[in-house]
Formats: structure tokens, sequence, C-alpha cells
């Protein structure tokens, strides 16, 4: 079933999803199972499962520093499909255009369509380590917009090099991210929410958040997104803090502000245990104030540990 689907048939009810982290390389998929296992009673209709893109790793050699292209946590469809057939959920594979062709993101898609895979999330990526800006990887998509065209496009039967006389049409459902607190690249919030109506009306049928900690800046960006004419469904992103060092990394690497009383409570915290308790009792806040709000989906950034999520899920669904 498509998400859209999804939020229709749950006739106002907030629904409950995840994100979850493939392994990384070499790892084992049980890990995995293992986490989702805990958070099937509380019924996701959907699963999202992240894309990391390439980054140059230096390997010794022979003394030798050796400078390689690799992706350290492969496996994003395989990971869809199986989880799709082992607890008859519905999946949605991240794609990006950073680190792939649009011939790649072809066949990934047509791979997709074949599994059953109804629903992709079209991101653009980030730049990689050891770049200070996006650049378009040879042959493929400067912006998620782009990538939506060619989903929408496939979703109409219309392929790359068209070559066969009855192309088979793939109609995905395309999810694409939107900022609350404004990407850390947009000139403006204005600028920023142009550009999703862009996504939108080039085809995205869902928009979810990237993480907040303050509801009124997802109100607010609700409201403005209405008052810019996107009428998709928002779902909110919701990421409970687990150590005290998120205080530095997520202002840093997600352009966005933590408020003051969040910040108070961590640094008064004796170890990482109790950062965690605090961090899962403010999103326990936070999602009920959602739930009440009338929010289609909640859904949470597992970042690979799903017991926090539990902890959040067994007090508000
Ligand atoms: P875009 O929509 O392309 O926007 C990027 C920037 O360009 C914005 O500042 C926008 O305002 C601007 N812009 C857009 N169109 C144009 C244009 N035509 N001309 C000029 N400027 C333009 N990253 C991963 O690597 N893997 C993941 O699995 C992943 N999952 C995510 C899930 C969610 C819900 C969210 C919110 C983010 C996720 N990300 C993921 C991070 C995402 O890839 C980054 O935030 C990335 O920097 C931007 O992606 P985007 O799709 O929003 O890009």
């Amino acid at each position: 079933m498509k998400i859209t689907e999804h939020i229709l048939a749950a006739k106002g009810k907030t629904l409950f999803s995840f994100e979850i982290v493939p392994p990384v390389k070499g790892g084992n998929i049980q890990e995995l199972y293992d986490n989702i296992d805990p958070l099937m009673e509380y019924k996701p209709p959907f699963i999202d499962v992240t894309t990391s893109r390439e980054e140059f790793v230096y390997i010794q050699k022979e003394g030798l520093l050796d400078k390689k292209l690799t992706r350290m946590r492969p496996g994003t469809v395989g990971i869809c499909a199986s989880i799709k057939h082992k607890y008859g959920v519905d999946t949605v594979p991240h794609i990006l255009c950073g680190g792939f062709s649009k011939e790649e993101t072809e066949y990934l898609l047509i791979d997709c369509q074949y599994l059953g895979i109804e629903n992709v999330m079209a991101l653009r990526g980030d730049a990689m380590a050891a770049q200070r800006y996006f650049e378009p990887t040879l042959g493929g998509h400067a912006y998620a917009i782009d990538l939506v065209k060619q989903i929408k496009n496939l979703s109409e039967g219309k392929y790359l090099h068209e070559s066969t006389d009855n192309n088979y049409a793939a109609p995905f459902c395309i999810g694409v991210a939107g900022y609350p607190e404004k990407h850390l690249e947009a000139p403006s919030m204005q600028q920023d929410l142009k550009r999703l109506k862009e996504k939108v009306d080039a085809g995205a049928h869902y928009v979810v958040t990237q993480m907040f900690f303050d509801n009124q800046k997802y109100f607010d960006f609700v409201a403005a997104a209405k008052v810019m004419g996107i009428t998709v469904p928002i779902i909110p992103g919701i990421k409970p803090i687990a150590i005290e060092k998120h205080l530095q990394l997520l202002p840093q690497v997600f352009s966005l502000d933590l408020p003051q009383e969040l910040i108070d409570a961590v640094c008064s915290a004796k170890d990482n245990i109790a950062v965690r308790e605090i961090g899962i009792e403010w999103a326990i806040t936070q999602s009920k104030e959602l739930l009440v709000a009338g929010v289609p989906v909640l859904h949470y950034y597992s970042m690979g540990k799903s017991s926090n999520i539990e902890a959040i899920a067994k007090e508000v669904f």
C-alpha cells in the first residue's frame, strides 16, 4: 500500500512509523531484526530504510595509504524487501542523487517495482566528507526535485532511454524531505519552502520533516507550507536525544536549535544513562502534543537502536 493510502485508511488516527539504518558492511541483518521485533507491537504500517552515499576511505597497504571509494552501509533495497516479506509491512527505501547516476537510479527503481515496493523517499543526499558543497555525481541529479521527476516519469512508464513499445508503469508514492528549521544551505526559510513546493508540484505525495525538538517549529512550518500552497501530508520526524554529545552534534549536522530547557536538563544529567531518559521523556512530551494536534504519522529516527523508540511508543500509542 502507498503511504498516502495508509494515512487515508487511518481516518485521522495518528500512525506510528520509524526509520532504520542498514548495518555497516560485514554486519549481520539479524541485528536489524532484533531492533525491529519489539517495535512491531505498535503496528507500523511502514518502515523507512536509509541509504548512505559512498565515501573515501584510506586503507594501509605496504606502508602506504590507499584511497578507495566505498559505500559503508549498502543493501537498502535488499533490506526493504526482506523486512517487507518477513513482517508484512510496507518499506520505504531512501533514494539519493549523490553517488548514483540516473541509470543506476532507474535500475534501483526497477528492482523496487519487481519486489513490490511501492513507496520511495527521494533525497539529494549530503556532500561527501571530503567535499565542502554537494557536487552532483557524473550522470546523476543535482537536486531532489530532479529525482522526483525521474520517479514520476517511471510511474508513467517513461524510462530514461525508451527502448521498448510497452514500457510498464511503476506508480510509486514519493516522499520528500522538509525542514522546519530551514535546510542548512537555503538562503531563507521562504526560499526553502518554495523549493519544497516545487518538489511537491513535480510529483511528491508527502513530506517527512527533519528532526526538531520544539513543536512550535513544526506547527509554524506546516502553517507556512499551507500558505505556500503545499497540501500533501507533512509527517513530523522525531529523534530522542541519547547522549550528551548530541548537544553539539545535532545542531552541527542538522542545523537546528535545541530548546534551553532541554539543554539545561542534559547538562545537569550525571551520565549518558540519565541523558537517554531525559531524551525519551522529551520525545514523549513532544509526541503527545503532536498526537493531540492530529498529525498523520509520528515518524521516529531510530539511528540503529530501537529501545528508546520502544519506550516512547509504549507511552504514546
Ligand atoms: P533538496 O530538496 O535538493 O534541497 C537541497 C538544498 O538545495 C536546499 O537548501 C534547497 O532549498 C536547495 N534547492 C532545492 N532545489 C534547488 C534548485 N533548483 N536550485 C537551487 N537550490 C535548490 N541523507 C542521506 O544521505 N541518506 C538518507 O537516507 C537520508 N534520509 C533523510 C530523511 C529525511 C526525512 C530527511 C529530512 C533528510 C534525510 N537525509 C538523508 C538528509 C538529506 O539528504 C540532506 O538533508 C540533504 O542535504 C538535502 O536533501 P534534500 O532532499 O532535502 O535536497
